[in-house]
């Protein structure tokens, strides 16, 4: 019988990892709930609706109606690329200048609210692991598996500050890290479903673990 994995947790704590491993094991549908936030943040920067000194609401939530978010598998990564109206915005809502933003647009009412209609409905099937901030509490309070993930902030900072390099972004560590303990604050503190741990939720903090042993630990739970 398939089912919901939610998979919740602060960011950089490795859900993304976890969830698409989770997916190819079990033949499942990952949905990267953060990439839609993303999407909508790189949308407003766009459109010239953020940048560092304002932040135009009320254009965002009139032009929400013309945003078109789509999950397209590609084959050759193995998970599915984000597309905001028709283009593949997968590497653009990756960057930096993007992570400094996507918070802010996440606390909008109507953004989330938009979001999770979208994501209800991709889940109505099962067979899907979606992870994101309110899955477990929010999107699908009926899942039948949780996992909630944490990890120091040091860690986390460390992974996102070796991914950035890779990829030729040219932060130092200190912004990255920053960036982690902005970002933790604002989606722990907004009144808009809240990052938290839901109740039936089952944590796993991964500071010391590798992603194999990792995996092992929630297979464990999954055969449970
Ligand atoms: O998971 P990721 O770090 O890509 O998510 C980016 C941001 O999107 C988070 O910091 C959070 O502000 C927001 N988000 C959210 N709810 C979700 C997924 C992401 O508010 N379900």
């Amino acid at each position: 019988k398939k089912i919901i994995i939610a998979i919740d947790g602060f960011s950089s704590t490795g859900k993304s990892t976890l969830a698409k491993q989770l997916a190819k094991h079990l033949g499942y549908v990952f949905i990267d709930t953060g990439a839609m936030y993303r999407a909508i943040a790189f949308f407003s920067m766009q459109k010239g609706y953020i940048n560092n000194d304002f932040f135009d609401k009320e254009s965002l939530i009139k032009s929400l109606p013309t945003i078109r978010l789509q999950f397209k598998f590609n084959a050759e990564l193995g998970f599915a690329e984000m597309y905001l109206n028709g283009e593949n915005v997968e590497k653009q809502i990756r960057s930096f200048e993007v992570s400094g933003f996507v918070s802010k647009v996440a606390e909008i009412t109507e953004v989330r609210t938009k979001l999770v209609e979208q994501q209800q409905e991709m889940g109505k099937d099962k067979g899907i692991v979606m992870d994101g901030r309110d899955i477990g509490t929010v999107v699908f309070p009926e899942a039948e598996l949780k996992i909630f993930m944490t990890a120091s902030a040091q860690t986390r900072a460390q992974r996102r500050y070796d991914e950035l390099l890779q990829k030729g972004d040219t932060v130092t560590f200190e912004e990255v890290f920053n960036n982690v303990v902005e970002r933790d604050y604002i989606d722990t503190h907004r009144s808009n479903s809240p990052l938290a741990k839901a109740d039936d939720a089952v944590e796993i903090d991964n500071s010391n673990l590798t992603r194999a042993e990792q995996f092992d630990l929630v297979l464990e739970v999954v055969n449970e």
